[in-house]
């Protein structure tokens, strides 16, 4: 009865089409979950998304949407990143993970290891908006979640004046990983909100790749798929 009233006075809006939620709809409204551009890679098989990694070794990969810009998909991240509406990730996260579920590779996996922000960063946004997301899935694939030790040390904000190749080279510098022996042998699945360039990733990549017998696959909220991206 309450939620009733409340829902009168201060309805709540979908995360993707910001339009009224009916009070039975929980952070996406029912149009947008069956309308949003679900692009699912659960395959063995090289996907698109492999080929942004292609010079690395990477076991699995797999996104849930496809980005692309001035749609309902990205007005979904920026609501989960910049407008407080970090349920989003979780919800998000519920979606992939039952679908990833159903995969035996992706049940395989270890450890969930979120791509980390800048703790700077976290104090202005107040969290980190790939944590509900990693946890979740960490959760349906009976993995652990461990989100202290991969670190990034060095915010790397502002770097629009840069080439491509100097902000690679700053962000690789401004990851560290911490006490690298407890992924040791394991199979790590790094997750990410969006994938463009994947220059964010591959950072991690690189330091995790220190990691003694370690098997690397990667889950994103979206990717981009441009061929020149
Ligand atoms: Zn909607």
């Amino acid at each position: 009865m309450l939620n009733e009233i409340l829902y009168i006075f201060f309805p709540k809006s979908c995360g993707s089409c910001n339009l009224p939620l009916h009070t039975f709809e929980d952070g996406i409204c029912t149009a947008c979950r069956h309308s949003l551009p679900e692009m699912i890679f659960i395959s063995l098989v090289e996907n698109q998304m492999h080929s942004i990694f292609e010079e690395y070794n990477i076991y699995l990969a797999s996104a849930l949407f496809n980005f692309e810009k001035n749609t309902e998909i990205q007005e979904l991240i920026h609501n989960l990143k910049y407008r407080n509406q970090k349920k989003l990730g979780k919800i998000i996260g519920q979606w992939h993970g039952a679908k990833l579920a159903t995969d035996m590779n992706f049940t395989q996996v270890d450890v969930v290891l979120p791509v980390p922000i800048h703790i700077k960063k976290l104090k202005n946004r107040g969290y980190n908006q790939i944590s509900n997301y990693g946890a979740i899935l960490a959760k349906k694939l009976n993995a652990d979640f461990n989100e202290t030790t991969l670190k990034k040390t060095v915010n790397t904000k502002t770097q629009a004046k840069h080439s491509r190749q100097q902000r690679f080279d700053n962000m690789l510098n401004s990851m560290q990983i911490r006490n690298p022996q407890i992924l040791e042998n394991k199979h790590v699945l790094l997750v990410d909100d969006v994938i463009t360039t994947g220059a964010t990733m591959k950072a991690c990549i690189e330091c995790l790749n220190q990691v003694k017998g370690i098997t690397i696959s990667i889950a994103a909220m979206a990717v981009t798929l441009l061929e020149d991206a």
